[in-house]
């Protein structure tokens, strides 16, 4: 992983630079109604909270599920 290269840009308002995330052991539930986790990054800019599971498979449900 020589050059990774991530970006991350609020689709609110922009910014591309003032973030803040949070790991939640049991944020949503999967479809056996069991909770599941999920990192919440905010913007600093505008306060929005976006959902890394809305963007990105966590790969620890993908091997529970089977996939
Ligand atoms: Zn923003």
């Amino acid at each position: 992983m020589a050059h990774a290269r991530l970006h991350l840009i609020c689709g609110n308002c922009g910014c591309p630079d003032d973030w803040t995330w949070e790991y939640c052991a049991d944020a949503i539930l999967d479809y056996d109604c069991n909770p599941v986790p999920d990192v919440f990054i905010r913007c600093g800019n505008c306060s929005t909270l976006h959902s890394l599971s809305d963007k990105a498979i966590n790969r620890k449900f993908l091997i529970k599920s089977g996939g």
